[in-house]
């Protein structure tokens, strides 16, 4: 049974799906995005979690890929103003003052004592070739513009970023303060950190930090998809909540794009034997395991720099958090986890309030309620901050895949981030945004660059779709 007809359809209305659909839409297409839930942006949406009138993010909160991407910055989306906190990110420790990962890279680098020099020679060094190697990392499969000087950095860059976050943390650090910012910002991987590529997370991370900062959108994550909708619309496309596709043969379309991961797609085609293999072999990561609050006020942080940042990472030293991870990994919970705290007020008052989310790793699909385990870790660096708790929501794996499918088992990544599938992605293949069914995409999280709003994968599968078009015409 058809349900909807259209030049092209795309489906999902994450950032890949709004920007393949606003690119489709600018280059001339009949457009029509589908999106399953009440709310379009996936990712980007916010909502009341706790108290009427807080807004919390879903999922996404600091936008430091979003500023960085080409797909963003090719856009002038009205009515989006992204607001900066005073500190990008803190990471506090028990023994003394917590590290400052600032937007100044130099001052970064001075609360880094010993390892200054490192920080400056890598994270630094990334910031300072700036756009042109970002383009490269977002885009790693080209097509690139990037000249033989951003190539022979970007191959520097990689000998560092290609090592385990503890071997590179071991051998190339030798502060307590150094090793804990690498292991914090490494951690938002989801690897554990004796993997391969773990200390590039954390370096391109704090990077980003560096160029761009990790500012948040004021007012909440939503108003940016209702910003790139808005955008849709007035390009003449039709976008539309409430309809799930579960099948192609309900589409009628000459394009489609599909912001889903694999095992969604699986379900959703007959595909060839070989391209059904390589999906089926595709591997999901950890799944998280989120909590919001409102708050009756800040978090009371025991080194008061720390409510300066918009982003806190928690569990302490690099051993600490690198023990917590490789539990992960290996299928257990960790009773001391690594926590990634999000406060949004420290840069954006008009959130209705003091509202705070975190979440911890869990093994793909966990049932356990980890509140304890969490509120424990903030404790530990804010004492009182229950205190300070009006309302709490809580949302494991099986509720996060609820309200966003492609959030298989609670991984927020679209698939596990190792080397791997930072290329096989989904499958091996110099486009793989392209599917072997013609004219039919794949442009989520699940295709290269990868997981963040970056809206890099909708970009790549609108340029071929485009292309593809020119070459039949
Ligand atoms: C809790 C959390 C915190 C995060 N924090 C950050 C952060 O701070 N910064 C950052 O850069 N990234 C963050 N991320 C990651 C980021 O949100 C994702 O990488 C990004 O949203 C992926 O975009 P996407 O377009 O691939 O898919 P998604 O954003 O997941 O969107 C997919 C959309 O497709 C829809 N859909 C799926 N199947 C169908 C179907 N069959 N029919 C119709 N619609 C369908 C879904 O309902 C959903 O709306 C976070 C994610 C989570 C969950």
């Amino acid at each position: 049974m058809i349900t909807a007809r259209a030049e092209t359809v795309v489906v999902g209305s994450g950032p890949n799906g709004l920007i393949a659909a606003v690119m489709l839409a600018r280059a001339g297409r009949e457009v029509l995005l589908l999106e399953a839930a009440g709310r379009f942006g996936g990712g980007l949406r916010s909502g009341e979690l706790t108290l009427p009138g807080r807004v919390h993010d879903l999922g996404a909160t600091v936008m430091a890929m979003a500023l960085a991407s080409p797909a963003f910055r090719a856009l002038d989306l009205k009515g989006v103003e992204f607001a900066h906190p005073p500190v990008a990110a803190a990471h506090p420790l028990d023994d003394r003052p917590a590290v400052l990962l600032h937007r100044d890279a130099a001052r970064t680098a001075e609360g880094l004592g010993g390892d200054g020099r490192v920080w400056q020679a890598t994270a630094g060094a990334a910031a300072r070739a700036g756009f042109p190697l970002v383009e490269l990392l977002l885009s790693p499969l080209g097509p690139w513009r990037a000249g033989p000087r951003t190539l022979a950095r970007a191959a520097g860059f990689g000998a560092a970023a290609v090592l385990p976050a503890t071997t590179f943390g071991r051998g190339a650090l030798r502060t307590v303060e150094g090793r804990a910012l690498l292991a914090g910002l490494a951690a938002h991987s989801m690897l554990d950190l004796r993997s391969p590529v773990s200390a590039g997370y954390g370096l391109v991370l704090g990077a980003l930090a560096h160029l761009v900062g990790w500012p948040v959108v004021r007012g909440g994550s939503q108003v940016l998809a209702d910003a790139l909708v808005a955008e849709l619309r007035s390009l003449g496309g039709e976008a539309v909540t409430g309809h799930r596709v579960e099948r192609l043969d309900e589409l009628d379309a000459r394009t489609v794009v599909l912001d889903v991961t694999p095992r969604q797609f699986l379900a959703m085609a007959d595909l060839p034997a070989g391209y059904r293999r390589g999906l089926r072999r595709y591997r999901y990561g950890p799944g998280v395991f989120k909590l919001d609050w409102a708050l009756d006020g800040p978090v009371p942080w025991r080194d008061p720099e720390v409510a300066r940042a918009g982003t806190v990472h928690l569990g302490g030293t690099l051993e600490e958090i690198a023990l917590a991870e490789a539990e992960v990994a290996a299928g257990r919970h960790s009773p001391r986890p690594y926590v990634l705290v999000v406060q949004p007020y420290a840069a954006d008052p008009t959130r209705g309030g003091h509202t705070l989310w975190a979440y911890c790793h869990v093994p793909n699909g966990s049932a356990a309620d980890m509140t304890d385990a969490v509120e424990a870790q903030i404790e530990r660096y804010a004492p009182g901050f229950r205190d300070r708790v009006l309302a709490r929501h809580a949302t494991g794996p099986a509720a996060l895949e609820a309200v966003n499918p492609n959030l298989v088992g609670g991984d927020i990544g679209g698939g596990l981030n190792d080397l791997v599938q930072l290329v096989r992605r989904p499958v091996w293949s110099p486009a793989p945004w392209r599917t072997p069914l013609p004219g039919v995409f794949l442009c989520s999280s699940s295709t290269p660059p990868g997981p963040g709003v970056h809206g890099m994968g909708g970009w790549q599968a609108a340029r071929l779709a485009t292309q593809a078009e020119r070459h039949a015409s």
